[in-house]
């Protein structure tokens, strides 16, 4: 049974680089029909919001995310403790007194000396009554797992075959000075105990990783599989750490990116498959494959979302999109037509407001100085709306007649005059839907 988990900090919204960790887990486990688990990491309470734990969840909701289970870390302490007493008991677990000021000055002696900078394990060294001193003097210290100094080895779902030699990293803190148990330990002991097969992060973790797996092992589990996809960078390589906070799932909302045009973006994005609109999340659990992920940094271009978005609609039938017909005051005799006709001309649907406007209204016209006579004259030979599906054929042929003008330079004038720019549905069709011309 395959088991996974997103687990956010509720510590602001989820953006771009989150969802990638999102969709891949929810996909492996739909995939296999296993579960999905939505985890909370929320052990710190000054930076975890509760309007950031309901944010993830709609932003989820509206991806059409949906977790089987919610967890949070907040009310699984206990479990957490009775995992640092285990640790404590197997001699694996202890107490290190060093201010950070302390720790920066060791790592800075280090650095100088062409070393790598890894916390030297002088706490190991206490004796009782030295410990007991110290923290009598600053209070308790902060508590470190004890690496075993070997390879950490395992098959990564992407970056494939990963050794990491644990004496080059520093034993990690797993409970604060404050007694504040950090993520390292209180996501191994739920992954423990929720079953979690597959863990499918963000490439940063991969040191925590190496930690986790001698953390799970001390604590007598079996680490699951793990896969560490590559970090999104801006369409020229750049970093997106400092972008990501504009790439929040709900300013992409709000900017009309559907669902599944995002979905079907980060579930090809940095693999070797094309990226290809999916319309249905059934199709996107079909063709992903996470083997065939890259460990290179994958490019990520906001402007590849609005394409998508503009077919993905170009997809769907009135009914899809009836709300937002309504609330632009479409009459209902013209709905139909106005969809399917407008469908093929926008990217998002917020540019259906333009478009309606402009049916609405009438748009301000645009006519070229050589083209002033004869939009006069072609003008006055235009009927009185309403028009019909028939209007601009044999309004055009009489203007051709009366004109001798022919192709473009009979048909971009008239356009430009009627919608106010070059480009636009077909004109046929579009007449039906024009309540006034201002042109005349
Ligand atoms: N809360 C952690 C994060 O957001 C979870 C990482 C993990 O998947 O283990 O980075």
């Amino acid at each position: 049974m395959i088991t996974t988990r997103f687990a956010p900090s509720p510590t602001g919204h989820i953006h771009v680089g989150n969802l990638r960790t999102a969709l891949m887990n929810y996909l492996i486990a739909r995939k296999a029909g296993g579960t999905f688990i939505l985890r909370i990491d929320d052990t710190d309470p000054e930076r975890s919001k509760e309007e950031y734990v309901d944010a993830v969840k709609q932003d989820l909701e509206w991806l059409g995310l949906h977790w089987d289970k919610v967890e949070r870390q907040s009310t699984r302490l206990d479990h957490y403790a009775a995992a640092a007493d285990t640790l404590r008991t197997n001699g694996r677990f202890y107490e290190a007194f060093e201010t950070p000021v302390e720790l920066d000055l060791k790592r800075k002696k280090q650095l100088n000396m062409g070393k790598p900078p890894v916390y030297d394990r002088a706490a190991l060294a206490l004796s009782e009554v030295e410990r007991d001193a110290l923290r009598a003097e600053r209070g308790q210290g902060v508590w470190r797992f004890k690496l075993d100094q070997a390879r950490i080895e395992w098959t990564d779902g992407i970056l494939g075959d990963i050794s990491i030699d644990a004496a080059s990293v520093s034993d990690p803190v797993l409970i604060r000075q404050d007694g504040q148990v950090l993520y390292t330990i209180a996501s191994v002991v739920d992954d423990m105990e929720m079953g979690v097969t597959d863990v499918v992060r963000g490439s940063d973790h991969v040191t925590n990783t190496a930690t986790q797996i001698q953390i799970i092992e001390a604590l007598g589990g079996t680490a699951p599989r793990f896969a560490h996809h590559s970090l999104l960078t801006g369409p020229q390589g750049e970093a997106l750490s400092k972008r990501l906070g504009t790439l929040a799932l709900r300013d992409l909302r709000a900017r009309g990116v559907e669902p599944m045009a995002l979905l079907s973006l980060m579930a090809r994005l940095g693999s070797s498959d094309p990226v290809e609109l999916r319309t249905e999340m059934a199709d996107l659990i079909d063709g992903f494959d996470i083997e065939r992920f890259g460990s290179a940094p994958t490019k990520f271009d906001e402007a590849d979302l609005f394409p998508l978005t503009g077919r993905y609609l170009q997809s769907l039938p009135m009914a899809a999109v009836q709300t937002k017909i309504d609330v632009l005051g479409v009459p209902a005799d013209m709905a139909e037509p106005f969809w399917l006709v407008m469908r093929d001309n926008i990217e998002t649907l917020h540019d259906l407001d333009a478009w309606w406007a402009l049916c609405r209204d009438g748009a301000e016209p645009v006519i070229d100085a050589e083209d002033e006579a004869f939009l006069a004259e072609a003008l006055t030979m235009l009927p009185q709306a309403p028009f019909s599906a028939d209007t601009w054929g044999t309004w055009t042929a009489a203007v051709k007649e009366a004109t001798g003008r022919k192709g473009r330079g009979l048909f971009m004038p008239l356009r430009k005059a009627l919608t106010g720019q070059a480009h636009g549905p077909d004109m046929a069709a579009l007449m039906p839907l024009l309540q006034v011309i201002k042109a005349r």
